[in-house]
């Protein structure tokens, strides 16, 4: 199985991140993490959840289930500040026709949540 490298490098910090929060907490086990992905990163979900499931062996997240959520993007036109959900980073403004935005939503990866076995 050959990983691609941005997913790997992402879903080790990933292990890394929420294995540090477990030893803070105290937990013995990380259960369930629920990361939101951003369609205007470059980040393919099922290649992160095959990743995942290598990175995670021998941490305390080797029993963990990754639920991901893929988030639109969401720009602001550059032209005339709409907000608009686009399909790419260089999508239509639906109000005044100018390509592409700032991005506002779905450039980032964000761990949502983490659900953790303590005791
Ligand atoms: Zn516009």
């Amino acid at each position: 199985m050959i990983l691609p490298l941005h997913e790997f490098s992402l879903a080790m910090q990933l292990v890394k991140v929420v294995e540090r929060k477990a030893n803070e907490m105290g937990a013995k086990s990380i259960i369930r993490i629920k990361v939101r992905v951003g369609l205007a990163t470059t980040i393919v979900p099922e290649f992160l959840s095959e990743a995942f499931n290598v990175a995670k062996l021998g941490t305390l997240a080797e029993d963990a289930e990754l639920e991901i959520e893929v988030e639109p993007i969401k720009l602001s036109c550059w032209n005339c500040g709409n907000e608009f959900e686009a399909e790419g980073l260089f999508s239509k403004c639906c109000l005044c026709g100018s390509v592409g935005g700032k991005v506002v939503s779905g450039g980032e990866v964000i761990v949502e949540q983490v659900e953790l076995k303590v005791g």
